[in-house]
Protein backbone atom coordinates (compact mmCIF):
# COMPACT_ATOMS: atom_id res chain seq x y z
CA UNK A 1 0.00 0.00 0.00
CA UNK A 2 1.37 3.17 -1.06
CA UNK A 3 1.45 6.25 1.12
CA UNK A 4 -1.84 8.77 1.68
CA UNK A 5 -1.54 11.98 2.07
CA UNK A 6 -3.57 14.93 2.76
CA UNK A 7 -4.27 17.31 -0.06
CA UNK A 8 -6.72 20.22 -0.53
CA UNK A 9 -6.97 20.38 -4.42
CA UNK A 10 -5.56 19.59 -7.47
CA UNK A 11 -5.51 22.05 -9.94
CA UNK A 12 -5.77 21.52 -13.96
CA UNK A 13 -3.89 23.69 -16.89
CA UNK A 14 -2.18 25.94 -14.04
CA UNK A 15 0.20 28.53 -16.10
CA UNK A 16 1.92 30.34 -12.90
CA UNK A 17 3.29 27.65 -10.53
CA UNK A 18 6.72 26.83 -12.78
CA UNK A 19 7.60 26.39 -16.15
CA UNK A 20 4.49 25.54 -18.94
CA UNK A 21 1.25 24.14 -18.36
CA UNK A 22 1.54 22.41 -15.10
CA UNK A 23 -0.66 20.09 -13.09
CA UNK A 24 -0.17 21.76 -9.46
CA UNK A 25 -1.17 19.51 -6.13
CA UNK A 26 -2.03 21.54 -3.16
CA UNK A 27 -0.74 19.96 0.12
CA UNK A 28 -3.09 20.43 3.25
CA UNK A 29 -1.10 22.01 5.99
CA UNK A 30 1.76 24.33 6.99
CA UNK A 31 3.69 25.09 9.94
CA UNK A 32 3.61 28.91 9.08
CA UNK A 33 0.76 31.10 9.74
CA UNK A 34 1.31 34.19 7.49
CA UNK A 35 -0.97 36.82 7.95
CA UNK A 36 -1.73 37.66 3.89
CA UNK A 37 -1.93 33.84 3.48
CA UNK A 38 -4.25 33.35 0.14
CA UNK A 39 -4.65 29.72 1.51
CA UNK A 40 -5.56 29.73 4.84
CA UNK A 41 -7.72 26.91 4.77
CA UNK A 42 -4.16 25.13 3.97
CA UNK A 43 -2.85 26.16 7.60
CA UNK A 44 -4.25 23.15 9.89
CA UNK A 45 -2.64 20.03 8.99
CA UNK A 46 -6.14 18.31 9.57
CA UNK A 47 -9.31 18.62 7.42
CA UNK A 48 -11.22 22.05 8.29
CA UNK A 49 -14.78 23.50 7.14
CA UNK A 50 -15.71 26.75 5.36
CA UNK A 51 -18.62 27.98 5.58
CA UNK A 52 -20.01 31.06 3.12
CA UNK A 53 -23.10 32.39 4.12
CA UNK A 54 -23.09 34.50 0.90
CA UNK A 55 -23.82 31.10 -0.68
CA UNK A 56 -26.19 29.43 2.27
CA UNK A 57 -30.35 29.72 1.32
CA UNK A 58 -30.99 28.13 4.86
CA UNK A 59 -32.73 25.16 3.63
CA UNK A 60 -31.39 23.41 7.01
CA UNK A 61 -30.01 20.66 5.32
CA UNK A 62 -26.90 20.49 6.89
CA UNK A 63 -28.21 20.59 10.18
CA UNK A 64 -30.30 17.51 9.75
CA UNK A 65 -27.37 15.46 9.03
CA UNK A 66 -24.77 16.71 11.45
CA UNK A 67 -24.14 13.91 13.82
CA UNK A 68 -22.68 15.89 15.94
CA UNK A 69 -25.84 18.77 16.38
CA UNK A 70 -23.00 21.71 15.58
CA UNK A 71 -25.00 23.60 13.07
CA UNK A 72 -27.97 25.89 14.69
CA UNK A 73 -30.37 28.11 12.10
CA UNK A 74 -30.33 31.47 13.49
CA UNK A 75 -30.42 34.05 10.40
CA UNK A 76 -27.25 32.22 8.97
CA UNK A 77 -26.10 28.15 9.21
CA UNK A 78 -23.83 28.75 12.30
CA UNK A 79 -21.58 25.96 12.86
CA UNK A 80 -19.91 25.32 16.77
CA UNK A 81 -16.75 24.51 15.54
CA UNK A 82 -15.89 23.03 19.04
CA UNK A 83 -18.31 20.22 19.04
CA UNK A 84 -17.70 20.03 15.03
CA UNK A 85 -15.75 17.05 13.90
CA UNK A 86 -14.66 18.12 9.99
CA UNK A 87 -17.01 14.53 9.19
CA UNK A 88 -17.97 16.07 6.03
CA UNK A 89 -21.49 15.20 5.70
CA UNK A 90 -22.37 18.61 6.02
CA UNK A 91 -20.39 19.71 2.62
CA UNK A 92 -21.48 16.37 0.87
CA UNK A 93 -25.52 17.48 1.75
CA UNK A 94 -25.13 21.57 0.36
CA UNK A 95 -26.58 22.12 -2.49
CA UNK A 96 -25.43 25.31 -2.87
CA UNK A 97 -22.06 25.05 -2.38
CA UNK A 98 -21.84 26.55 1.02
CA UNK A 99 -20.26 24.19 2.87
CA UNK A 100 -16.77 23.30 1.83
CA UNK A 101 -14.65 20.67 3.60
CA UNK A 102 -10.82 21.64 3.05
CA UNK A 103 -8.42 18.54 3.23
CA UNK A 104 -9.09 15.02 2.37
CA UNK A 105 -6.79 12.02 2.14
CA UNK A 106 -5.65 10.70 -0.87
CA UNK A 107 -3.29 8.09 -2.24
CA UNK A 108 -0.24 8.23 -4.50
CA UNK A 109 -2.08 6.46 -6.56
CA UNK A 110 -5.32 8.74 -6.96
CA UNK A 111 -3.23 11.93 -7.45
CA UNK A 112 -0.67 10.06 -10.04
CA UNK A 113 -3.99 9.27 -12.06
CA UNK A 114 -5.18 12.73 -11.92
CA UNK A 115 -1.78 13.74 -13.23
CA UNK A 116 -0.85 11.77 -15.64
CA UNK A 117 -4.12 12.77 -17.61
CA UNK A 118 -2.36 15.85 -18.77
CA UNK A 119 0.61 14.24 -19.81
CA UNK A 120 0.55 15.79 -23.31
CA UNK A 121 0.03 19.25 -22.50
CA UNK A 122 3.09 19.14 -20.09
CA UNK A 123 4.93 17.57 -23.62
CA UNK A 124 3.70 20.27 -25.88
CA UNK A 125 4.25 23.46 -23.27
CA UNK A 126 7.31 22.09 -21.76
CA UNK A 127 5.24 22.06 -18.10
CA UNK A 128 4.76 19.14 -15.74
CA UNK A 129 3.94 19.04 -12.13
CA UNK A 130 4.22 21.50 -9.16
CA UNK A 131 3.35 20.35 -5.57
CA UNK A 132 2.32 23.16 -3.48
CA UNK A 133 0.28 23.91 -0.33
CA UNK A 134 0.28 24.71 2.36
CA UNK A 135 3.15 23.21 2.66
CA UNK A 136 4.28 20.00 0.50
CA UNK A 137 7.68 19.26 2.63
CA UNK A 138 5.29 18.72 6.04
CA UNK A 139 4.68 15.41 4.18
CA UNK A 140 7.69 14.20 3.00
CA UNK A 141 6.96 10.53 2.57
CA UNK A 142 4.13 11.14 0.50
CA UNK A 143 5.83 13.67 -0.74
CA UNK A 144 9.17 11.40 -2.09
CA UNK A 145 6.56 9.30 -3.25
CA UNK A 146 5.19 10.89 -5.52
CA UNK A 147 8.40 12.77 -6.77
CA UNK A 148 9.85 9.52 -7.68
CA UNK A 149 6.39 8.55 -9.63
CA UNK A 150 6.80 11.34 -11.63
CA UNK A 151 9.99 10.52 -12.54
CA UNK A 152 9.65 7.20 -13.42
CA UNK A 153 6.82 8.95 -15.77
CA UNK A 154 9.99 11.24 -17.09
CA UNK A 155 7.54 14.17 -15.58
CA UNK A 156 9.23 17.72 -14.48
CA UNK A 157 8.66 18.44 -11.32
CA UNK A 158 8.70 21.28 -8.84
CA UNK A 159 8.08 21.97 -5.55
CA UNK A 160 6.61 25.28 -4.10
CA UNK A 161 7.82 25.74 -0.52
CA UNK A 162 8.26 27.97 2.90
CA UNK A 163 11.75 26.31 3.56
CA UNK A 164 10.70 25.56 6.94
CA UNK A 165 11.32 21.52 6.86
CA UNK A 166 14.27 19.79 8.66
CA UNK A 167 17.66 19.79 6.49
CA UNK A 168 17.71 16.06 6.37
CA UNK A 169 13.93 16.20 4.94
CA UNK A 170 15.05 18.16 2.28
CA UNK A 171 18.15 16.90 1.15
CA UNK A 172 16.20 13.20 0.85
CA UNK A 173 13.86 14.08 -1.92
CA UNK A 174 16.08 17.21 -3.37
CA UNK A 175 17.30 15.08 -6.32
CA UNK A 176 13.70 14.45 -7.76
CA UNK A 177 12.74 17.84 -7.76
CA UNK A 178 13.69 20.02 -10.99
CA UNK A 179 12.84 23.24 -10.11
CA UNK A 180 12.07 24.60 -5.88
CA UNK A 181 9.97 27.69 -6.10
CA UNK A 182 11.27 29.23 -2.59
CA UNK A 183 9.62 31.73 -0.49
CA UNK A 184 12.04 34.22 1.40
CA UNK A 185 9.47 36.49 3.01
CA UNK A 186 11.62 38.61 5.50
CA UNK A 187 15.22 39.00 6.74
CA UNK A 188 14.64 40.20 10.46
CA UNK A 189 13.82 37.52 12.57
CA UNK A 190 11.84 39.39 14.91
CA UNK A 191 9.25 40.64 12.38
CA UNK A 192 9.34 37.35 10.32
CA UNK A 193 8.05 35.54 13.44
CA UNK A 194 5.48 38.71 14.18
CA UNK A 195 3.74 38.21 10.65
CA UNK A 196 4.21 34.21 9.93
CA UNK A 197 4.51 32.88 13.42
CA UNK A 198 7.94 31.28 13.14
CA UNK A 199 12.00 32.20 13.09
CA UNK A 200 13.35 32.47 9.62
CA UNK A 201 16.94 30.73 10.87
CA UNK A 202 16.32 27.44 10.02
CA UNK A 203 14.24 28.70 6.38
CA UNK A 204 17.38 30.83 5.45
CA UNK A 205 19.83 28.50 6.71
CA UNK A 206 18.06 25.79 4.21
CA UNK A 207 17.97 28.07 1.31
CA UNK A 208 21.39 28.73 1.34
CA UNK A 209 22.11 24.72 1.97
CA UNK A 210 19.76 24.11 -0.97
CA UNK A 211 21.37 26.18 -3.31
CA UNK A 212 25.32 24.95 -2.22
CA UNK A 213 24.09 21.57 -3.20
CA UNK A 214 23.24 23.20 -6.59
CA UNK A 215 19.91 22.61 -6.59
CA UNK A 216 18.07 24.40 -9.46
CA UNK A 217 15.84 27.38 -7.79
CA UNK A 218 13.51 30.31 -8.16
CA UNK A 219 13.74 32.69 -5.41
CA UNK A 220 9.88 34.52 -4.89
CA UNK A 221 9.26 37.42 -2.55
CA UNK A 222 5.56 37.86 -2.13
CA UNK A 223 5.54 41.99 -1.51
CA UNK A 224 3.10 42.62 1.32
CA UNK A 225 2.88 46.53 1.73
CA UNK A 226 4.10 47.79 5.02
CA UNK A 227 5.37 44.87 6.12
CA UNK A 228 8.01 43.72 3.82
CA UNK A 229 8.58 45.91 0.72
CA UNK A 230 10.60 48.83 2.67
CA UNK A 231 14.33 49.55 1.25
CA UNK A 232 15.94 47.96 4.35
CA UNK A 233 14.33 44.59 3.95
CA UNK A 234 15.01 44.88 0.00
CA UNK A 235 18.00 45.62 0.17
CA UNK A 236 18.90 42.86 2.97
CA UNK A 237 16.85 40.25 0.78
CA UNK A 238 19.07 41.15 -2.49
CA UNK A 239 22.46 41.06 -0.73
CA UNK A 240 21.59 37.60 1.09
CA UNK A 241 20.42 36.16 -2.17
CA UNK A 242 23.44 37.18 -4.17
CA UNK A 243 25.62 35.99 -1.60
CA UNK A 244 23.94 32.10 -2.89
CA UNK A 245 25.62 30.71 -5.44
CA UNK A 246 24.61 30.32 -8.96
CA UNK A 247 21.49 32.62 -7.99
CA UNK A 248 21.17 35.92 -9.89
CA UNK A 249 17.99 36.29 -10.18
CA UNK A 250 14.53 37.20 -8.17
CA UNK A 251 10.47 36.75 -8.59
CA UNK A 252 8.52 39.51 -6.92
CA UNK A 253 4.79 39.10 -6.38
CA UNK A 254 2.10 41.76 -5.20
CA UNK A 255 -0.02 41.29 -2.34
CA UNK A 256 -3.84 40.70 -2.68
CA UNK A 257 -6.99 40.06 -1.15
CA UNK A 258 -8.83 37.70 -2.87
CA UNK A 259 -8.66 35.18 0.54
CA UNK A 260 -10.10 37.70 2.75
CA UNK A 261 -13.71 35.67 1.70
CA UNK A 262 -11.86 32.64 2.99
CA UNK A 263 -11.08 33.82 6.55
CA UNK A 264 -14.60 34.78 6.86
CA UNK A 265 -15.71 31.59 5.83
CA UNK A 266 -13.09 29.74 7.95
CA UNK A 267 -14.44 31.81 11.12
CA UNK A 268 -11.11 33.58 11.49
CA UNK A 269 -10.24 37.09 11.41
CA UNK A 270 -8.27 39.21 8.72
CA UNK A 271 -5.57 41.04 9.99
CA UNK A 272 -4.76 42.93 6.98
CA UNK A 273 -7.97 44.09 5.76
CA UNK A 274 -6.24 47.87 5.75
CA UNK A 275 -3.75 46.94 3.17
CA UNK A 276 -4.54 47.66 -0.57
CA UNK A 277 -2.86 45.49 -3.60
CA UNK A 278 0.66 47.31 -4.70
CA UNK A 279 -0.36 49.27 -8.23
CA UNK A 280 2.67 48.85 -10.65
CA UNK A 281 4.72 52.34 -9.73
CA UNK A 282 4.91 50.17 -6.25
CA UNK A 283 6.29 47.34 -7.89
CA UNK A 284 8.92 48.57 -10.04
CA UNK A 285 10.38 50.74 -7.33
CA UNK A 286 10.57 47.32 -5.30
CA UNK A 287 12.06 45.61 -8.51
CA UNK A 288 14.73 48.67 -8.21
CA UNK A 289 15.86 48.27 -5.13
CA UNK A 290 16.55 44.38 -5.76
CA UNK A 291 18.36 45.54 -9.03
CA UNK A 292 20.45 47.98 -7.55
CA UNK A 293 22.38 44.62 -5.80
CA UNK A 294 22.65 43.40 -8.82
CA UNK A 295 19.61 40.95 -9.31
CA UNK A 296 17.59 40.19 -12.36
CA UNK A 297 14.07 41.03 -10.99
CA UNK A 298 10.79 39.30 -12.91
CA UNK A 299 7.49 40.91 -11.47
CA UNK A 300 4.50 38.73 -11.64
S1 LIG B 1 -27.28 22.93 3.53
FE1 LIG B 1 -26.11 24.66 2.70
S2 LIG B 1 -27.66 26.08 1.96
FE2 LIG B 1 -28.71 24.65 3.36
S3 LIG B 1 -28.62 25.67 5.39
FE3 LIG B 1 -26.84 24.34 5.24
S4 LIG B 1 -25.21 25.68 4.48
FE4 LIG B 1 -27.13 26.70 4.06
S1 LIG C 1 -18.38 18.68 9.20
FE1 LIG C 1 -19.63 17.05 10.15
S2 LIG C 1 -19.53 17.53 12.35
FE2 LIG C 1 -18.84 19.37 11.28
S3 LIG C 1 -20.66 20.66 11.08
FE3 LIG C 1 -20.48 19.41 9.19
S4 LIG C 1 -21.73 17.57 9.54
FE4 LIG C 1 -21.37 18.56 11.54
Amino acid sequence: MSELGLIFDIKKYSINDGPGIRTTVFFQGCPLTCQWCHNPESQPNKPVLLYRANRCVLCGACAEVCPQHAITLNGSADTDRKSCKTCGSCAETCYNGARELSGCETSVEQVMSEVLRDTPFYEGSGGGVTFSGGEPLLQPRFLLELLCACRAHDLHTVVDTSGLATWEVIDSLRIYVDLFLFDLKMMDDKRHIEYTGVSNQLILNNLKKLAEAGSNITICIPLIPGINDDGDNLRASGEFIRSLPNITSVEIMGYHDLAAAKYEALGLAYQLKHLSAPDKSEMRRSAGLLEQVGLQVKIS
